[in-house]
């Protein structure tokens, strides 16, 4: 059964998205129990794992929405300290020294799962976050993940050295720019809100 199940695999498809780097279409991959989004000239975008059990039926896209869902849903988990996996403790940091974008890492100390990725997911399941995309008339969860300037863009990224924090991030909506304080921890410590 699991390797039946392991054989899953499927036709890479285009997204309704552009790579952020050099504007090529976002193309879907989904291969080992890893969804892969990435473009032609092998710009990585995304990557989440998918149990082979919730990729059996499903399209691509439908295949590229889970792995957001489990996405979201692994930062909430391992940002309240349980390993988004086996549910063990599990300990994240934010890196800011020889990377060149902040990223989120936490690593389970029981099960091996590893979780990498840029710093601004720790925003995606930040209350204050979705209700400034709620105030313009905005779904956080409608686009796609990399596509978030938040994510994506690394001006909106700026070093702070105050006790705990060490990661300011821009949040911007219509005439609206949340700034998201976050700790070395990759916990919300702080935030200001400015109008443009
Ligand atoms: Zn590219
Ligand atoms: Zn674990």
């Amino acid at each position: 059964m699991g390797t039946y199940t392991h054989a899953i695999s499927r036709e890479a498809v285009e997204l309704d998205s552009d790579c952020f780097v050099c504007d090529d279409p976002a193309i879907a991959t989904y291969e080992n129990g890893i969804c892969t989004v990435s473009c032609a000239n092998d710009h990585l975008l995304f990557r989440w794992q998918v149990p082979p059990t919730a990729a059996a039926t499903a399209t691509l896209p439908e295949i590229v929405d889970v792995a957001e869902l489990l996405a979201r849903q692994g930062m909430e988990r391992t940002l309240n300290g349980y390993c988004p996996e086996c549910y063990h403790a599990i300990e994240s940091a934010v890196i800011t020294e020889s990377v060149e974008t902040p990223v989120f890492r936490a690593q389970c100390e029981t099960c091996g799962a590893r979780l990498v990725c840029p710093a601004g997911y720790a925003l995606l399941v930040d209350s204050r976050v979705v209700a400034l995309y709620q105030r313009h008339g905005h779904d956080l969860h409608e686009y796609y993940l990399w596509d978030l300037p938040f994510i994506q863009e690394k001006e909106r990224y700026r070093l702070v050295e105050e006790r705990s924090a060490c990661l300011e991030i821009d949040v911007s909506v219509a005439s609206e720019t949340l700034s998201v304080v976050l700790d070395e921890t990759g916990h919300v410590v702080n935030y200001s809100l400015h109008e443009k």
